[in-house]
């Protein structure tokens, strides 16, 4: 028997949110879904493949965008921020913003608009590396699949996109919306970002070109991102032929992120194979403190470290600075035999951490971060739950898992047991 239920609120629109929503509202719970960006899906939209399958995104993500769809228990607020939260556990309080996207729900991603529009934005999609018009849909897997108008970016005065749109789907006046909600408890998936690899002084994130961030690799990988998936480096789109991924680039480190991330050192053995994909003879270097993967992933990584091309070498990077000819000089000591490393690559990816989106922000109210900014079930108070990345550094499978106890104990909250 199923008492009167109150409503769960979900923060956060990534493969961890989407999954509590989902598992919450499939057996009738009413949830609200409050997403920051313009799109559902989170970090895991960006990636080229993903493991443990290496799928593309798409095959996790559009299950859950056709469950999402078919149900009614699930309100969506995408572009929209929690601005306060109070009460307790069954009677939380809660204010939300709904930032104006410009594109209301009767756009159809015809893309009429793009044709006539003369500004151009950068891609945050795409880390900055290419543009879109001053209106754009999000990215090819958009949920929900609407244009967004970067209002800043317009020419002053400019409305050929209204003029262009046949379906009355753009108003370029739409004014933020402020709501009110009443909810019984609230699960926080907001997740994480990469690391400000620019903190890196000796590393020549943006200051020496061709040294990017594993993200940076996802999107260039991806036929979805900047140059249609070839890896190409960024300063003269000449084929890799030569790369180095430097592991725990700001990680396990007390002067920048303390912790280990899980995650990348996956990451760049995942990369070194998108890399072999499109060049078998391509040269790989991977500059590493101990190769850290949770135990199911051990066949991948020995599968990929025992590869021809790909060089494994134990030892902290020192410097990297601008080689010849658009290439990127490494220096490192190989600690197994005290050698000096100086190698000369077309293209270095720093391995960066997993940093939570809510660290160095004031939070949102009753939501405790710990000395990370994480977000920790023992310091939350009765009602509140963390799950995915937002409470500690875990793949997509784990985070899945996480959501799915998440929704089930905010239930629990829920019909008051
Ligand atoms: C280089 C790299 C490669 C990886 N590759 C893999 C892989 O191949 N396989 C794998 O299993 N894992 C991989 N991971 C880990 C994977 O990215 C995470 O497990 C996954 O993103 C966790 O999902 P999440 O929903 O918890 O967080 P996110 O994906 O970060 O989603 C969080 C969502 O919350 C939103 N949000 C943030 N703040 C707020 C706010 N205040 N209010 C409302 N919404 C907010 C964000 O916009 C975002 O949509 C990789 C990680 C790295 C660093």
């Amino acid at each position: 028997m199923i008492k009167e239920r109150g409503k769960i609120l979900v923060i956060g629109g990534g493969i961890s949110g989407i999954t509590t929503a989902l598992e919450a509202s499939e057996i009738g719970q009413d949830v609200v879904l409050v997403e920051k960006s313009p799109t559902l899906g989170g970090r895991v939209s960006g990636f080229h493949q993903y493991f443990p399958k290496l799928c593309p995104p798409t095959c996790g993500l559009e299950i859950n965008y056709r469950r999402l769809r078919a149900n009614p228990h699930i309100q969506i607020h995408t572009n929209s921020e929690v601005l306060s939260l109070s009460g307790d556990a069954g009677n939380f309080k809660v204010k939300i913003r709904k930032n104006p996207t410009f594109v209301n729900e009767k756009c159809v991603a015809c893309d009429h608009c793009t044709a006539v529009c003369p500004s151009e934005r950068f891609n945050d999609f795409n880390e900055g590396m290419d543009k879109t018009k001053a209106i754009f849909l999000p990215n090819n897997m958009a949920y929900p699949p609407r244009y967004v108008v970067d209002r800043p970016a317009c020419e002053p005065g400019c409305s050929k996109c209204v003029e262009a749109c046949k379906y009355g789907a753009i108003d370029l006046d739409m004014q933020v919306e402020e709501i009110e909600i009443q909810v019984a408890s609230v699960v926080i998936a907001t997740g994480w970002k990469p690391y400000d690899a620019k903190k890196l002084k000796n590393m020549g994130f943006s200051s020496v070109p061709n040294v990017i961030n594993n993200i940076m690799m996802e999107r260039i990988s991806s036929v979805s991102g900047p140059t249609k998936g070839k890896i190409l480096r960024p300063s003269d789109q000449k084929p890799v032929e030569s790369i180095a991924f430097v592991q725990c680039a700001g990680s396990r480190d007390e002067n920048h992120l303390p912790y280990c991330s899980s995650i990348c050192c996956l990451g760049s053995l995942k990369h070194a194979n998108y890399v072999l994909e499109q060049n078998p003879d391509a040269k790989i270097y991977i500059f590493y403190i101990d190769i850290r993967t949770p135990g199911k992933y051990e066949d991948f990584v020995a599968k990929v470290q025992t590869k021809p091309n790909v060089n494994m070498i134990k030892g902290k990077v020192a410097k990297i600075i601008a080689g010849e000819n658009g290439g990127v000089l490494v220096e490192a000591e190989n600690i197994l035999n005290l050698e000096k490393v100086r190698l000369d690559v077309d293209m270095v990816v720093l391995a960066t951490g997993m940093e939570p989106n809510l660290k160095g922000q004031e939070g949102i109210a009753g939501i405790e971060l710990d000395e990370n900014g994480f977000v920790p079930m023992e310091l939350q108070q009765q009602g509140i739950f963390s799950t995915g990345v937002a409470k500690w550094p875990a793949d997509v499978n784990s985070s899945i898992q996480d959501s799915t106890g998440a929704a089930l104990k905010a239930i629990q909250t829920s019909i008051g047991n």
